[in-house]
């Protein structure tokens, strides 16, 4: 193998940066020459193609976002959108991909992977929703983010005493808010894993307030629904005037931690050695902090799931 693509695609992820640059300079170490493809999928569709050098990736490993871009790309689902992106492969000689993103990306990856090219899915997602890897790319950031605006709201939840219930990203999957609430010892923790228990939301807010507690805070995984509904309910049963705050996006950027910056150049460089090896259809990951990497179809066909060890943790630590 002698030329290999690099592409971002699906959310992007902090930490996204720090992958391109393990990929391309771990690639040019061992001699082969690197191809960004810009917007994912759509990009490869297009052929928005270019060589990268060592110096392109100068300057990004602290950096959110992605250099190379991201789209979404519904044309790739199909079979005439991936033959194209085949051709414009072709054409510029590139021989393997590495995918960067969630499953969906690696939806793609594995598409092109049974079209004879062999690619490697590398997970830079904040969600934390793929199987075979304990972390992906941007979940700790974004999980860092989430507790600096938790601190501060709890500063104005204490000040007025009252109880905020947060609303943060992560899809169908409840790690961001599972982690999130234990890290800031929210009260209650909803997801999308677990049966919510509304009677158990409200006796655990009228303890606290019977205990002299005036403020709590709840999370909520965007997953379980709006948590303006779940607020309006809260307060006709617990007779509360709750705040509720819908994170958004600024979970999403913002400079990569120092977890990320190295957990992206770990998979990266590997995602590059598995190419080099011969590798084809496999996703990297971390688990046990060791690289590890699957079958991607495997892990498309596998069911992330939330550690309940943890959520019960949550629930006995706020009593
Ligand atoms: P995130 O978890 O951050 O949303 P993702 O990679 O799951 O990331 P998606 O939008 O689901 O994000 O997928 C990214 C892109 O992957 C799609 O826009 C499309 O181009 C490609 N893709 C998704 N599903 C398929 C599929 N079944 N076949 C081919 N390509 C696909």
């Amino acid at each position: 193998m002698k030329k290999i693509g690099v592409l971002t695609s699906g959310g992007d992820a902090p930490g996204m940066n720090a992958a391109i640059r393990s990929v391309v300079r771990k690639a040019i170490y061992h001699g082969l020459e690197v191809y960004g493809i810009k917007y994912g999928y759509q990009g490869l569709i297009d052929g928005d193609i270019e060589k990268m050098e060592l110096g392109s990736v100068g300057d990004i490993i602290q950096r959110g976002g992605t250099k190379l871009y991201s789209a979404r790309c519904e044309e790739f689902k199909t079979e005439e959108g991936q033959l194209k992106g085949i051709e414009q492969m072709k054409k510029h000689g590139i021989e393997g991909l590495i995918a960067i993103g969630g499953d969906g990306t690696f939806m793609g990856a594995k598409k092109i992977t049974e079209k004879g090219y062999p690619c490697i899915g590398v997970p830079g997602t904040i969600d934390n929703d793929i199987p075979g890897t304990d972390f992906t790319i941007g979940f700790d950031t974004a999980l860092n983010t989430i507790i600096d605006a938790i601190d501060k709201i709890r500063d104005t939840a204490t000040s007025h005493e009252r109880t905020f219930i947060i609303e943060v990203m992560g899809r169908d999957a409840g790690d961001l808010a599972l982690w999130a609430g234990l890290a800031d010892g929210a009260e209650s923790i909803i997801i999308p894993e677990a049966d919510d228990d509304f009677e158990d939301i409200i006796d655990r807010l009228k303890r606290g307030h019977d205990r002299g507690k005036k403020h709590s805070i709840i999370i909520v995984a965007e997953g379980v629904g709006s948590a303006v509904d779940l607020g309006n309910k809260i307060d006709e049963a617990a007779g509360l005037e709750s705040r509720v705050t819908v994170l958004g996006h600024t979970q999403r950027g913002g400079s990569p931690s120092a977890a990320d910056r190295v957990l992206a150049s770990r998979l990266g460089a590997y995602a590059v050695d598995l190419l080099l090896n011969g590798h084809a259809g496999r996703m990297v990951g971390i688990q046990q902090n060791k690289l590890v990497d699957h079958d991607i179809v495997e892990i498309l066909n596998t069911k992330h799931k939330i550690d309940f060890d943890m959520y019960r943790l949550s629930k006995e630590l706020s009593i």
